[in-house]
């Protein structure tokens, strides 16, 4: 099966659990880090427009080669407050918000606005990213307090030991308590290539599929 194949069986399944489950059809999200800019040009041409990537100094230079001004782009990964302002530069969307230094090194007051969401810790493993969830609150209040940045709502991988709906539930929870803060905080960003449908069915807004779409990840050499 060719890329073109894999696109339109992923979203063909995304269609069927969003109908079956009577939601709207969640944005996907291609994440294409460790694979080549030709392959984000080539899912550009089939009507791709939000690619994700997890590593800065990758996607800065993906982002440079494909120039193409369609393009959304969507930090995923673990951020480090000193790539901050640099990720800002080209990115629409960072989804690995976790930590109020970060919160703090993504503003800006330059009159543009980036779009952020909360990466929630749902393993209970400090350190691998994601806030814990009862300290979710303050982390929303300190964005929403930050010139520049526009909080879209929550992010969270599922753990590998969990049945996924029930770490999605949990998201979700934490998701509504956020949206107490900030009514406009409805976004939920949830669902990789191997749990996409639970996640759809927990109120995903946003899909972050790799693999399944771009095919397995080149080795790094
Ligand atoms: C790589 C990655 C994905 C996509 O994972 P697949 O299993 O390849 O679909 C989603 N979210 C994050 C944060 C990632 O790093």
């Amino acid at each position: 099966m060719g890329l073109a194949e894999r696109l339109a069986e992923v979203d063909a399944a995304i269609a069927d659990a969003a109908r079956a489950a009577g939601v709207p059809l969640p944005t996907r999200i291609v994440v294409t880090k460790f694979h080549p800019a030709e392959l984000v040009r080539e899912l550009a041409e089939l009507g791709v427009r939000d690619v994700g990537e997890n590593r800065h100094q990758e996607a800065a230079e993906k982002v440079a080669e494909v120039a193409d001004p369609r393009l959304a782009w969507h930090f995923v990964g673990q951020l480090q407050s000193n790539k901050a302002r640099a990720v800002r530069r080209y990115a629409a969307a960072v989804h690995s918000v976790d930590r109020a230094s970060l919160v703090d090194a993504l503003g800006s007051d330059d009159g543009s606005l980036l779009d952020v969401f909360l990466e929630i810790d749902l393993a209970g493993v400090p350190g691998r990213g994601g806030v814990a969830p009862a300290d979710a609150d303050a982390l929303a209040e300190r964005v929403l307090a930050t010139p520049g940045l526009r909080l879209r709502g929550v992010m969270g991988v599922a753990p590998l030991d969990e049945e996924p709906a029930a770490a999605f539930a949990r998201l979700r929870a934490v998701g509504e308590r956020v949206r107490a803060l900030a009514p406009d905080a409805t976004a939920m960003s949830a669902g990789m290539s191997g749990d996409f449908r639970e996640a759809i069915r927990a109120g995903a807004t946003h899909l972050r599929i790799g693999s399944s779409i771009t095919g397995n990840r080149p080795i790094r050499g």
